[in-house]
């Protein structure tokens, strides 16, 4: 045992030892923990000698969820460089950012994302598809996979940085967030932890669960920290299975749930309330489905309930994390989150939260603040912004941007984001509360409540909303249902219908810039 736990190439080196189970499942491929070993031991030492690559250069990846994204990812960091995730959402300026904002020097891309890199002039190594011209393909770089592969020599310690994830860049522009190979490291166990003590806590039987193989469909993207924390490491580290899909789709998702005997899904709350509103769901066996893991964006209280009448016996947990968190922090599972779903329940094993006046000052108990968060799992800084780090990383403590209380037991509700607030006549309306609200409601299918500019009072609360197929409300209709939910200053003077799907990032958020602009044009 040459590394240190809580690290990368431990954890790589360790999930060899899983070697003829299934590690990665993309359509009809399969994929052994040993071939995927071979590939990315090999790639990293491509990496190397071929490429040049020495410790703490940049290695960018950018592609969809392919096994190659892995290969990439883990051969990044086997070789000593750091990791960057690229969202393969991103048209090719934004693209062109992260590669100059990281100072790439290598790329691995897929073929669609080639295209859109081409222009960055870096070299450039291509997976499923054809290469540009200067580019090569991913399989040529590889060449011949031997069995005998070793990783290349590179002394790292944990305190050496790994990955460049970058935020979602819901409230500006996206921040590289820089994580070390410790921050990586306890990352398995955190979530393994967790998913376990959810089902435990559900009254299942916890050591079948643990003695069982985890497969979990992973229904996000590998490039932000869900995809990559809370299902690719934990995946490695107790040799399960990961089923990877191109794009969300709930119909594939249900097919793969069946064929593949996923036992975990893990993603945004939106996968889990869409799986369920298929018209085709009661036709799939989900009996291998055990455990539902969401999180990244505000979960409904209404969605456990949801769950409870359309997966019965399931165990849900809803995480809290963020990009610079390495992914989750606070989580609720099992009958805690039956007892409080809107909470998103008990700090993890390894951090400690509180919430902190605008002065800084600790709150009592029960008093909205901003949350902060400190542990192994806080990243080291933000890539290349000195002053963003300073402000939001101060005394080792993250200031997470989002208004939180706290209860007298321990459990954390986020209230909503500092910045996602309609302040109206000087009164604040969480979006999150509203939207919740509005969830009860049957006939809604999604809803997003956002500031409306108000000459007398600022700012007026208004909302959109998607309508389940074959339901029909009115504004006046919706109004008078949450009188009784929630004060009246809170409810929505607007309602916008929309028939298309709510825009949504890859990180399940609603693009509420986007709608603010589609609803009062500017
Ligand atoms: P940026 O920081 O660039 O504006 P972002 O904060 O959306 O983008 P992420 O790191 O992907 O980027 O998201 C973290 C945020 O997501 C948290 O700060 C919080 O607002 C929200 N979030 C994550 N999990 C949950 C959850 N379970 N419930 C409510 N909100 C959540
Ligand atoms: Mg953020």
């Amino acid at each position: 045992w040459k590394h240190a736990p809580g690290h990368f190439r431990a954890l790589l080196e360790m999930s060899r030892f899983h070697g003829e189970k299934e590690f990665l499942v993309y359509e009809d491929e399969h994929i052994t923990f040993e071939e995927h070993f071979r590939r990315a031991a090999t790639l990293a030492n491509r990496l190397v000698t071929e490429y040049g690559v020495v410790k703490g250069d940049r290695v960018v990846v950018a592609m969809r969820n392919y096994p190659e994204w892995v290969v990439a990812f883990s051969a990044a960091l086997a070789a000593g460089a750091i990791a960057v995730p690229l969202n393969a959402w991103w048209t090719e300026p934004e693209l062109a950012y992260g590669v100059l904002d990281c100072d790439a020097k290598v790329l691995i891309a897929d073929s669609e994302r080639a295209v859109r890199l081409a222009a960055t002039g870096v070299p450039m190594i291509v997976a499923r598809g054809e290469a540009p011209e200067g580019a090569r393909s991913f399989e040529d770089v590889l060449g011949e996979v031997g069995a005998d592969v070793t990783l290349p020599d590179v002394e790292l310690s944990p305190e050496d940085p790994a990955t460049i994830f970058y935020t979602s860049g819901t409230t500006g522009h996206p921040k590289g967030a820089l994580g070390s190979h410790r921050n990586l490291g306890q990352s398995p166990m955190t979530v393994a932890y967790g998913l376990m003590r959810a089902v435990a806590l559900a009254g299942k039987d916890a050591a079948a669960a643990a003695g069982a193989r985890r497969v979990t469909l992973l229904t996000v993207p590998l490039f932000h920290v869900t995809g990559c924390f809370s299902a690719l490491t934990t995946t490695m580290f107790a040799g399960g299975g990961l089923v990877l899909m191109y794009k969300w789709d709930p119909e594939q998702a249900l097919r793969l749930i069946e064929r593949e005997r996923v036992t975990t899904m893990i993603g945004v709350p939106t996968n889990a309330w869409q799986l369920m509103s298929h018209p085709d769901f009661g036709k799939y066996d989900l009996s291998s489905l055990t455990t539902l893991g969401y999180g990244g964006a505000p979960a409904p209280p209404k969605l456990l309930e949801r769950i409870g009448e359309n997966l019965p016996d399931r165990a849900a947990s809803n995480g809290y994390g963020m990009t610079e968190t390495t992914g989750l922090a606070v989580g609720n599972g099992g009958p805690d989150y039956q007892a409080r779903p809107d909470s998103i329940g008990l700090p993890t094993a390894v951090v400690d939260v509180r919430v902190v006046a605008p002065t800084g000052e600790e709150l009592p108990r029960g008093e909205v603040g901003e949350l902060c968060v400190r542990g192994p799992n806080v990243i080291m800084r933000y890539w290349n912004k000195p002053e963003p780090t300073a402000q939001t990383f101060v005394d080792g403590w993250l200031h997470t941007g989002d208004l939180a209380k706290i209860d007298e037991d321990g459990f954390v509700y986020i209230v909503d984001r500092a910045k996602d607030m309609v302040i109206r006549a000087g009164e604040n309306v969480y979006c999150a509360e509203v939207e919740a609200a509005m969830f009860e409601h049957p006939a809604i299918d999604d809803a997003a409540v956002i500031g409306i500019p108000h000459d007398e009072l600022g700012e007026e609360v208004g909302a959109v909303v998607r309508l389940k197929p074959g339901t029909s409300t009115t504004a006046e209709e919706l109004q008078s249902f949450l009188v009784e939910r929630i004060a009246k200053f809170k409810i929505p003077a607007h309602v916008w219908f929309r028939e298309a799907e709510l825009p949504r990032n890859p990180g399940g958020k609603i693009l509420k810039t986007h709608l603010r602009r589609e609803v009062l044009g500017g």
